[in-house]
C-alpha cells in the first residue's frame, strides 16, 4: 500500500465502503489520514462503578459475575450481564446481543466504555464498548472521534485509520527548515500518527498545530498568489494624478475627516497606478463612504471614463441616485439610474444613453449586471454594501468593462485580519473617524412589560418634531416563534396613537407601495416608520431619532448594529431601544455589548465570537475553500504568522515554480480547485 491508492486497498473496504468514505471526501489512503478526528475521548481513567456519574461516558472496570439470555421468541435476544467492582454492581445490556454471549467468561474481567443509568435502583449500562482487560487493543487510552456519514461508525473508522497508520512515516517533510525551526513546527509524519491517535495532551496540541498551520500557510499562499497574479497580468484604467476635484470638495457642506482624507488619499494613488485598482473601504454605519466613492466617481470621469455603482436593494439605490444627481449635476456631470422596476421605455433610453457614453455616472441594482447593459467606456465600479453581494457579482459587474478600477464598500467590520482572508484579492481602507458634532446614540435595554412607556417616548419624540423606526421581526403573527408582526403592531399603534402618522413597510408588498411609504417618510409625511428589517441598509433620514428594535433577541449582533446606525444622524440626540421578549443568555450578551459599544469593530469582533464567521460570511458566498481544522476566528495568532512566511515564500518563489515548493502548489491548486482560477 502507498499513500495514493485507493482506499479499496485497504483490506475489507469494498464498493459499499468506498462509496461512504466518499461522502467524506476519503477516496485515497492520503486523504483519510488527512481525515482528522473532530475530537477525542478521553479513556484513560478507570473509576469506581459507585463513584461513576450518571449519563455521561465513563470507563469502569468489573468481573463478571452472572450473564443471561432473556428468553424471548424473537430471534434478536438481548443480553444480561452482571460485573462488579469492589464499589458497587453494574448490569451491563446488549439487545441484539446473542453473538456476544461467548465473547464474556463468568469470573473474568473486562472494561467497559459507555453511559451509566439508574434504571430501578439498578446501574445499568447499555451496549457499551469492551474489552478483556489488558488485552493489546484495550478500550483505554484517547479515543479518536472521526466525522461520520450513515452507514459507517466511529470503531469501523478506528479501525481504518490503524490499519493506514504506519504509512504516515513515508510523509516528508515539505515546509522549509527555517520555518519548521522557528514556529516549532512537528514533523508531518509525526503530526499525522499523533492526530489519530495521540497518548497525552501535549501530542494532541502538537500535531493539531502542525495541521492548522499547514492549512492555513495553504489557504493564506493561494489567496496572496491570486491577488498578485491578478495585478501582474492586467494593466488597468489609469486616471491622471493631476485631475483635480477640489472644485467638488470645496462644495461640500463639510469638511472631510481625517478617516474620509486618509482613505481618499490611498484610493487616489491607486486610480493612478497602470494597475487597477481592488479596494474594500470599511467604514461603520454613517461614516461618510458615500462621498469617498463619489470623489473616486468624479476623478474617473474627469478622465473621461464612465463609472458605474450597484446598490442591494431598489430603494438605496434611489437614495443614492438622488444624493448623486444633487450633488454631480451643478457640475455638468450625467447620472442615470437603472432598476428592474423602471418601465421598459425608460430603461431604453438609459441603456441607449450609457451605450454611447452620455450617461457619466450609472447608479442601480443588480439591474446594471445583466447582459444587455453595455458600457461604452467603464472605468470604474463600485459595489455598496458589499456583504450583500457575492464575489460573482462583483466580478461580472467589473467584466463590463476592460480591468476598470473595483471599489467596495462596506458597513459590515470585520477584524483586519479576518478580512485579509475573506477579501483575500482586496486592499483595505478603513474610515475610522465619524463626521463630527453627532451625539452618541443611547441604547436602552427593556423588557415588554415597558412598551406602553416605550411608545409613550416615541409620541413625546414626535411631538417635537422628530421621528422614529420601529422594528419587529416578521411579517405574519406567527403564534409559535412569539413574534410580534409589524403589521399587527402598525395596527395596534395605529390605534393607540390617533394624533401619530404611522406607516408600515414589510418585505412582501410590491415595490411601489414601499417606495411611496419610504419616501413620505423620507419627506416628513410620516411620523414613525413600522417596518420589518427591509430598512436595514443603508438609508438617510438625520430627523430620526428613535429607533425601537422589538424582539431583539432574533437579531444578530451586526444587524442590530447596522440597524441603531440609522439614527443618530442628525443634532438631536437619538436613542436605540432594545425591547427584549425572550431571556436567553447570548441574547443577553449580544445586548451587554450593544449598550456598551458603539464601535462596530468591538462589536463585529465579538459577533463573530458568539456565531462563528461561516454564519455571518457564508464562506461559499466570499469563494473561500472549505476548512478541514482550522477556524479563522480560534487560530487568528497563527494566521498572522502564516501569513507572514505565505508572503516570504511568494516573494522568492512568485509563480512557486522552485522544487522545494512543489507541494504547497499542489496543496493550493487542491484546496481551491475549479473555485478560483489559479495560473499553476
Ligand atoms: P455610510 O458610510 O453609512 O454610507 P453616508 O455616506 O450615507 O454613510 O453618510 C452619512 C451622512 O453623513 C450623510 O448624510 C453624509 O452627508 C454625512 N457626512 C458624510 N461625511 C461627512 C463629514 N465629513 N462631515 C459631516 N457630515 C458628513
Ligand atoms: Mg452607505
Amino acid at each position: 500500500m502507498k499513500l495514493q491508492d485507493k482506499v479499496q486497498t485497504i483490506k475489507g473496504v469494498g464498493e459499499k465502503k468506498s462509496a461512504l468514505l466518499k461522502n467524506l471526501k476519503v477516496e485515497t489512503i492520503d486523504d483519510l489520514l488527512h481525515l482528522y478526528p473532530r475530537k477525542y475521548e478521553d479513556r484513560r481513567e478507570v473509576i469506581s462503578i459507585m463513584e461513576a456519574p450518571f449519563g455521561k461516558d465513563v470507563l469502569v472496570k468489573g468481573v463478571v459475575t452472572s450473564k443471561q439470555m432473556w428468553s424471548r421468541n424473537n430471534k434478536k435476544v438481548p443480553l444480561k450481564i452482571a460485573i462488579q467492582d469492589n464499589s458497587a454492581k453494574l448490569e451491563v445490556l446488549f439487545f441484539n446481543g446473542k453473538f456476544l454471549s461467548n465473547l464474556f467468561v463468568v469470573g473474568n474481567e473486562y472494561t467497559f466504555y459507555g453511559k451509566i443509568n439508574l434504571n430501578n435502583g439498578k446501574r445499568q449500562m447499555s451496549h457499551p464498548e469492551f474489552h478483556r482487560t489488558g488485552d493489546p487493543d484495550d478500550v483505554r487510552g484517547i479515543f479518536p472521534v472521526y466525522p461520520l456519514t450513515e452507514g459507517l461508525t466511529q470503531s469501523y473508522m478506528r479501525k481504518l485509520q490503524m490499519a493506514v497508520l504506519d504509512l504516515a512515516d513515508e510523509s516528508e517533510e515539505w515546509i522549509d527548515d527555517e520555518i519548521v525551526k522557528k514556529y516549532n513546527l512537528c514533523s508531518p509524519a509525526y503530526a499525522l500518527k499523533k492526530i489519530h491517535f495521540p497518548e497525552d495532551e501535549r501530542q494532541i496540541k502538537e500535531s493539531r498545530y502542525r495541521m492548522v498551520f499547514e492549512e492555513l500557510l495553504t489557504l493564506q499562499t493561494g489567496l496572496f498568489y491570486i491577488k498578485e497574479g491578478i495585478r501582474e497580468i492586467n494593466k488597468g484604467v489609469y486616471v491622471d494624478e493631476n485631475i483635480s476635484v477640489q472644485d467638488f470638495i470645496s462644495r461640500l457642506p463639510y469638511q472631510l475627516t481625517d478617516g474620509q482624507n486618509r482613505v481618499w488619499g490611498e484610493i487616489q494613488r491607486d486610480l493612478a497606478k497602470p494597475t487597477p485598482m481592488n479596494r474594500l473601504v470599511q467604514g461603520d454605519v454613517g461614516s461618510g463612504k458615500t462621498v469617498v466613492a463619489e470623489l473616486a466617481m468624479y476623478k474617473t470621469v474627469k478622465a473621461e471614463y464612465q463609472a458605474a455603482m450597484m446598490a442591494p436593494t431598489e430603494l438605496l439605490a434611489k437614495q443614492h441616485y438622488a444624493s448623486l444627481k444633487r450633488d454631480f449635476e451643478p457640475l455638468g456631470v450625467t447620472v442615470d439610474l437603472l432598476c428592474s422596476s423602471m418601465k421598459a421605455k425608460e430603461k431604453r433610453e438609459v441603456l441607449e444613453r450609457l451605450a454611447n457614453g452620455q450617461t457619466q455616472i450609472l447608479v442601480g441594482t443588480h439591474a446594471i449586471i445583466q447582459p444587455d447593459v453595455i458600457f461604452s467606456k467603464l472605468g470604474l465600479v463600485i459595489t455598496d454594501e458589499q456583504h450583500r453581494f457575492g464575489v460573482d457579482q462583483r466580478t461580472l459587474l467589473a467584466d463590463k468593462g476592460t480591468n476598470p478600477n473595483i471599489l467596495v464598500m462596506t458597513a459590515t467590520p470585520i477584524p483586519r485580519t479576518l478580512a485579509v482572508i475573506l477579501y483575500g484579492d482586496l486592499d483595505i481602507s478603513i474610515i475610522d473617524t465619524m463626521p463630527p458634532g453627532r451625539k452618541p446614540i443611547k441604547t436602552h435595554l427593556r423588557n415588554e412589560d415597558a412598551r406602553t412607556a416605550i411608545y409613550n417616548f416615541v409620541q413625546a419624540q414626535v411631538k417635537e418634531g422628530r421621528q422614529a423606526y420601529v422594528v419587529a421581526p416578521l411579517i405574519e403573527e406567527s403564534e409559535t416563534l412569539d413574534v410580534r408582526s409589524a403589521a399587527e403592531l402598525y395596527e395596534e399603534l395605529t390605534a393607540q396613537y390617533p394624533d401619530v402618522r404611522i406607516g408600515l413597510v414589510h418585505g412582501a408588498m410590491k415595490q411601489e407601495e414601499k417606495d411611496s411609504v419610504m419616501e413620505a417618510f423620507v419627506e416628513g409625511k410620516i411620523d414613525v416608520l413600522v417596518s420589518t428589517v427591509v430598512i436595514e441598509v443603508g438609508i438617510d433620514v438625520s430627523n430620526a431619532t428613535v429607533m425601537v428594535i422589538e424582539n431583539c433577541e432574533r437579531f444578530g449582533l451586526a444587524q442590530l448594529h447596522q440597524l441603531r446606525g440609522r439614527v443618530g444622524r442628525g443634532r438631536h440626540q437619538s436613542h436605540c431601544i432594545l425591547v427584549c421578549g425572550h431571556e436567553s443568555k447570548i441574547a443577553n450578551m449580544r445586548n451587554e455589548i450593544m449598550c456598551k459599544s458603539e464601535d462596530g469593530f468591538v462589536i463585529a469582533e465579538e459577533d463573530l465570537k458568539l456565531r462563528g464567521p461561516g454564519e455571518i460570511f457564508g464562506t461559499r458566498q466570499h469563494g473561500l475553500p472549505e476548512l478541514n481544522i482550522s477556524d479563522l476566528v480560534k487560530h487568528v495568532d497563527i494566521l498572522e504568522d502564516v501569513k507572514a512566511v505565505a508572503a516570504e515564500i511568494l516573494r522568492k518563489d512568485p509563480q512557486l515554480k522552485e522544487t522545494s515548493n512543489v507541494v504547497l502548489r499542489q496543496r493550493v491548486k487542491k484546496m481551491f480547485g475549479e473555485n478560483i482560477q489559479l495560473r499553476l
